[in-house]
């Protein structure tokens, strides 16, 4: 097949690399150009912005395979108000929450506080826009309450949510518009510093199967099935990944966010654990027949570790030549920011090791990284810390302060 994936991130080599170990024929671009059926047999777009701006829609009038939601789908992510809103009309569980709009009224501010008054506990500030993940505000204190609730009446419409706690996981479902069947779940760490300290990142690492309490299956069910059993019967079938961001709380699995594409650096955990063929489930996903392709899970685990370029998640210095003397053997790597053998981005590439437990495949990983280089390069040495069994035995032994 002639694979053609939009966006040119680490989670896009991730579907390239889950695409052409079965020899599918795969180019990255960062849009539709002139594709046409003619050249191309499918389109799997990488971001959600590629899905909010319509390259569903655009292949669609095109007639190529997508394998991707329309842009009207993408409002699942695009407005976390209206995930929530339909997650409640499902009976999925989640955070109690209210929607404000400050285009609607003129003391949103009163009326956010009155409602997180009422409610009587921490809230979490949340612009109801795509915010590439640069749009939640989790605040420490009142005060960082009362301001979070400003910044973000000036910017828009915005959710509070009841703040919840517990072990995060993410559970990447593949849908061909009637059918939903789970990847591994996978955790991913968001923040820059060991410990899961610091400032927000886009991820900086990730790793799977995520020992949860619930099972993949289980958490499909719940969250998954029940949105595309809606747009199924609402006549808009859904076809593309569905990411549900959950949390094990005291009370049970609750939703944190769907996402409408797969995470990164999640992808490069979860996809090199997919033995079945992506670009064949994708198309038969395009086609409503997902049921069709048997699906097969390495039983092994995969870490992945970022590297991130000197001044991420501030503004990253870029140009810093890359050395290399590893090669992938129970590892990938993944470049992200990278142009011409130097940085280029933020995050600048990701190492995905494997092994037969998540112990083998984080000193997979470890090793693989420790063959690179750059100046300034940043990444933890703690990926998977919080899984028990992953083999990361105390901060002082990794030298971490
Ligand atoms: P989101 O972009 O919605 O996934 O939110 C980013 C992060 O904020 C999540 O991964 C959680 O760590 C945190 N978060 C979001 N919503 C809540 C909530 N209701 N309670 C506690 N933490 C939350």
């Amino acid at each position: 097949m002639r694979v053609l994936v939009l966006g040119a991130g680490g989670r896009e080599q991730a579907i390239a690399w889950a695409c052409r170990r079965h020899g599918h024929d795969v180019r990255l671009a960062a849009d539709l150009g002139d594709a046409s059926p003619d050249d191309t047999d499918l389109v799997i777009p990488g971001p959600e912005a590629a899905l909010v701006a319509g390259a569903a829609d655009e292949c669609a009038r095109r007639g190529i395979p997508c394998f991707g939601p329309t842009a009207a789908l993408a409002e699942l992510e695009a407005s976390k108000g209206f995930a929530r809103d339909l997650a409640t009309a499902l009976d999925i569980p989640g955070p109690a929450y209210a929607r404000f709009d400050p285009a609607r009224s003129e003391r949103v501010v009163d009326d956010a506080i009155a409602w997180w008054s009422a409610l009587d506990r921490p809230v979490v500030v949340k612009l109801d826009g795509l915010a590439a993940g640069k749009g939640v505000t989790v605040p420490a204190s009142d005060g960082e309450t009362r301001a979070a609730i400003v910044d973000a009446a000036a910017a828009g419409p915005f959710v509070l949510e009841e703040r919840i706690s517990g072990p995060e996981c993410s559970l990447l479902a593949l849908c061909d518009g009637t059918t939903a069947v789970a990847l591994p779940l996978a955790q991913d760490h968001k923040r820059i510093g060991e410990g899961d300290t610091g400032p927000n990142t886009g991820g900086m690492g990730a790793y799977a199967p995520a020992p949860v309490a619930h099972t993949a299956d289980d958490l499909l069910a719940t969250f998954v099935q029940p949105v595309v059993d809606h747009f199924a019967a609402a006549g808009t079938p859904y076809v593309g990944v569905i990411f549900a961001g959950l949390m094990s709380t005291g009370n049970g699995p609750r939703l944190i966010e769907y996402n409408v594409r797969f995470g990164d650096p999640e992808a490069q955990a979860v996809l090199p654990l997919l033995a079945t063929d992506l670009a064949e489930l994708a198309l038969a996903a395009a086609n409503g027949s997902i049921g069709d392709v048997p699906l097969t899970i390495d039983d092994r685990s995969a870490v992945t570790v970022v590297a991130a370029a000197a001044g991420y998640p501030g503004t990253p210095e870029s140009g810093a030549t890359i050395t290399d003397r590893g090669d992938d053997g129970d590892a990938i790597r993944f470049d992200a920011g990278v142009t011409d053998g130097r940085t280029s981005g933020g995050r600048v590439l990701a190492v995905t090791g494997l092994g037969d437990d998540l112990a083998a495949a984080r000193d997979a990983a470890y090793r693989r990284l420790a063959a690179i280089e750059f100046a300034g390069m940043q990444h933890r040495r703690d990926i998977a810390w919080r899984a028990p069994g992953a083999g990361f035995r105390s901060y002082a032994e990794a030298g971490v302060d």
